[in-house]
């Protein structure tokens, strides 16, 4: 079969991570293979399954029977998208790994013209970069166009707006992102700031080809969290500002206080105390709030339990039930 990777050192590894996706699952296999086999280059794909509670491990399965090519490393419960690609990056064996997303809004083709400008251009890392988002929705791509002026303004990141998960990276710029110790990294945040040489690939991002996202808001909120509090420590600056602006507030108000009762004036002021009481109260629970992220990532860091524990990798015969971070 043309494209077979040899079994010890592919070229070009393809890291998927997948949570719940047997609708899609199907036609990404078809369509990604034949990309693969006529690149003509030893390549593994591994399909990290994420906790799915689907179908997606039962048709995996059937995949591998045959696809020599594949690996299936599956994940005991949802980790989230950046830890399902970190698995799958700390076991690629390619001189090359490309990550790339399940639902087919990331063309497989682009991983061959990926491929070619890495050798060409002799770089590091070669990002996909979308030049047409109006497949995703209205509310995705604003929603993403104020966290990339976000992060580009808080972390003073020379980010894309348009780049995402889907990039190709050399064996350097892998081994350099695994030896990272740091939990909950953000990948597309990481890696710029790793200064490899890069370039860019454009490719029209199309619509999910079936199933729904599986980012729900919430998990949307949490990747900003871990984004801002990765790379910035400007809201807790924000928190230090806010309490010298009360503490200014509070002494004026004081000798308000004191010149009235002073001179007779009236201290009724029901109106007054409530709006103190509530934007002060709201103020500290807002600082208690950012303060908590950053105490909740430090402990978590101190703590150095894996992001993720694997509880199955085809490449091995049976459960492993090993931990990596
Ligand atoms: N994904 C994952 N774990 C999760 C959520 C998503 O592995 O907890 C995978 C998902 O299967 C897909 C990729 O991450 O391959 C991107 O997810 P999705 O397409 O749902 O995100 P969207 O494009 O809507 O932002
Ligand atoms: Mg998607």
């Amino acid at each position: 079969m043309p494209g077979n990777p040899p079994p010890s050192h592919p070229v070009l590894s393809v890291v998927v991570p997948m949570y719940n996706e047997e609708d899609v699952l199907p036609l990404f296999v078809e369509r990604l293979r034949p990309v693969l086999d006529d690149m003509t280059v030893g390549y593994e794909v591994i399909v990290v399954d994420d906790g799915s509670t689907d179908n997606t491990p039962v048709l995996l399965q059937r995949a591998l029977r045959d696809w020599p090519g594949l690996r299936i490393v599956r994940l005991r419960a949802n980790s989230g998208h950046q830890a399902a690609i970190s698995a799958g990056l700390q076991r690629s064996l390619g001189d090359w790994v490309v990550t790339i997303d399940a639902d087919l809004q990331d063309p497989p083709e682009t991983i061959a013209r990926m491929y070619g400008a890495a050798v060409a251009q002799n770089v590091d890392v070669v990002y996909g970069v979308r030049t047409d988002r109006t497949t995703d929705s209205a509310f995705k791509r604003h929603t993403a166009g104020a966290f990339y002026r976000l992060m580009r303004r808080l972390a003073k990141l020379d980010i894309s707006q348009d780049a995402g998960d889907f990039r190709m990276m050399s064996r350097s710029t892998v081994d350099a992102i695994v030896a990272l110790p740091e939990h909950n990294r953000v990948l597309r945040l990481v890696v710029p700031t790793l200064g490899f040489p890069s370039t860019t690939v454009e490719y029209r991002r199309d619509a999910r080809a079936a199933g729904e996202s599986k980012y729900p808001l919430s998990k949307m909120i949490r990747l900003t969290l871990d984004s801002i509090t990765g790379f910035s420590q400007a809201p807790l600056r924000f928190a230090t500002w806010f309490s010298l602006f009360g503490f200014v507030v509070a002494a004026l108000v004081l000798v308000y206080v004191v010149w009235s009762k002073l001179n007779g004036g009236t201290t009724s002021g029901w109106a007054s105390t409530v709006v103190i009481l509530a934007v002060f109260s709201g103020l500290q629970l807002l600082c208690l709030g950012i303060l908590g992220e950053y105490v909740g990532r430090t402990y978590t860091a101190l703590q150095q339990r894996p992001s993720y524990y694997v509880a199955y990798d085809s490449d091995h015969t049976g459960p492993l039930g090993s931990a990596e971070t």
